[in-house]
């Protein structure tokens, strides 16, 4: 009896002295959620519904705290941050749920928003504590961005002679070379002929992106956010001409330009915004990439090892002095649109998505942050059916299409073993040997909202409770 009455007692104790010392707002935990992916994986439908479904939960059942009551409210707040721009959840939430739904404007820049829960927390600690806030600030960012992390490493000089390099049998590139190479860069440097090469650089990138090319940094060269235009984008890779370029040549201030890059617009950003994560969920569009055939999904492998890097900084790199002992410290892989394919096809792409990733995985591990993967539908656009076909029957889904008519979709059998996909992507094939992956654009489907649930999906939930569950228990 005298030890629990001495322990309750303790805690009361401990809690009340710290509660002298230190005040509410320092009471009050922040989490740092970022949400990234390349462009069109689906951050910004993830963000709003996900948004929608911890504001009214009644379609969060595997998140614990809403569940099981701990969680009492959830707000939306001011954010603290008033130099980002604020996340546009409500316009995006009306063009998905609205009397004639659509698919909202994707992300360009960065964005944030701020969501703030009131827990309350069982047992005796719990009650002890009484009704916490805890914030959770949603930080939205292109995933092109972390891209650039590689170019930190390097001058102007190697980073234009790799590009040049690399891109030389390119047709995409043509125009470009065509270009820079009608170009003295040891002439006196013309603003009208930088400004002319950034753009043809810029579109060579913007076809080379269309096309399934992967190594189209700089990133801002896609999204350029509120910096397009200024002069820190309006450089192209030139080759240094012979002897030292004088000062005043236009070889000598792409370089500065170039620089300029790598310290106002690259640096920033992993200072300001990526270095202060904690929790992190990137979204692959591992369908669309297996649509687009072997060549699209080699790339997709190879550029999420490239924005995987930035989760696990070398020793000595300019990165890990940033972040010192800091570290995100969950990972969740999702790949998004999991709504095309019946439930029955979910653990393949489940299977697809971890095998996209296991190299960058194997590489190093992700410096103790804990990993997971699923696959998700943000916004469920589909129901299941089973069609029959020559005697089978298929799983099946159907949607409305843009024409508004309702169309029922099987995409293909997935294979069990994502080696059947991988391995043919990986040596180059042109085209998927014994299979056709179909791809449907479905647009969202009309709902009526019940008062206390959020917009329909598959597994937000679980996604939910795996990033930020822990928190709000
Ligand atoms: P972002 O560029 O990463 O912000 O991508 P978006 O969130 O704008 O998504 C790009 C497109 O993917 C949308 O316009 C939709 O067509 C599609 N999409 C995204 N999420 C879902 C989903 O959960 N289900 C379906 N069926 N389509 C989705």
């Amino acid at each position: 009896m005298r030890v629990i009455g001495d322990l309750a007692d303790g805690v009361a104790r401990g809690v009340e002295s710290l509660g002298a010392q230190v005040s509410e707002a320092f009471f009050e935990p922040v989490i740092r959620l970022g949400v990234t992916g390349l462009s069109r994986a689906g951050k910004t439908v993830f963000i709003t519904s996900l948004v929608a479904n911890l504001l009214d939960r009644g379609r969060m059942a595997q998140l614990r705290g809403a569940q099981d009551g701990t969680i009492r409210s959830v707000f939306l707040q001011p954010q603290p941050d008033v130099t980002v721009p604020r996340f546009d959840y409500e316009s995006h939430l009306a063009a998905m749920t609205g009397p004639a739904p659509h698919w909202p404007e994707s992300t360009r820049a960065v964005s944030e928003l701020r969501l703030s829960f009131r827990v309350q927390s069982g047992g005796l600690v719990g009650s002890l504590r009484g009704l916490r806030t805890v914030h959770l600030d949603i930080v939205d960012y292109p995933g092109e961005w972390l891209l650039d992390l590689g170019l930190l490493e390097r001058g102007y000089d190697d980073w234009a002679a790799d590009v040049l390099g690399r891109i030389g049998a390119r047709p995409e590139a043509a125009a470009f070379l065509a270009e820079a190479g009608g170009t003295d860069p040891s002439q006196p440097m013309d603003e009208r002929r930088a400004k002319g090469l950034a753009e043809s650089f810029a579109g060579y990138l913007q076809a080379a992106r269309a096309a399934g090319w992967s190594d189209c940094t700089p990133g801002r060269f896609l999204l350029p956010g509120e910096m397009a235009g200024s002069p820190a984008l309006t450089f192209a890779p030139l080759m240094k001409p012979a002897g030292t370029p004088a000062r005043t040549s236009l070889w000598r201030e792409m370089e500065r330009r170039f620089e300029a890059y790598k310290s106002r617009v690259v640096k920033p950003f992993f200072r300001d915004h990526f270095a202060r994560i904690d929790r992190q969920v990137v979204l692959v569009d591992a369908l669309g990439a297996i649509h687009a055939g072997p060549r699209a999904v080699e790339d997709l492998r190879r550029a999420m090892a490239d924005i995987l890097a930035a989760f696990r900084p070398g020793t000595g790199s300019w990165l890990m002095s940033l972040l010192g002992a800091r570290r995100v410290e969950r990972i969740l892989f999702a790949a998004t649109k999991a709504d095309h394919l019946h439930h029955e096809q979910h653990p393949q792409l489940t299977a697809i998505v971890t095998a996209l990733l296991r190299d960058a995985r194997d590489r190093a591990d992700f410096a103790g942050a804990k990993t997971a993967a699923m696959s998700i539908a943000s916004l469920r656009a589909t129901v299941e059916e089973r069609i029959d076909h020559a005697g089978a029957s298929l799983p099946a889904v159907r949607g409305r299409l843009a024409t508004g008519r309702q169309a029922a979709f099987w995409p293909g059998a997935l294979p069990a073993d994502p080696a059947q996909l991988l391995v043919p992507a990986r040596q180059g094939a042109e085209r998927w040997l014994d299979a056709d992956y179909g791809a449907m654009a479905f647009l969202p489907a009309a709902i009526h909202l019940v008062p206390g649930e959020g917009p329909p999906h598959i597994r937000l939930d679980r996604a939910a409770e795996f990033l930020i569950g822990d928190r709000l228990t």
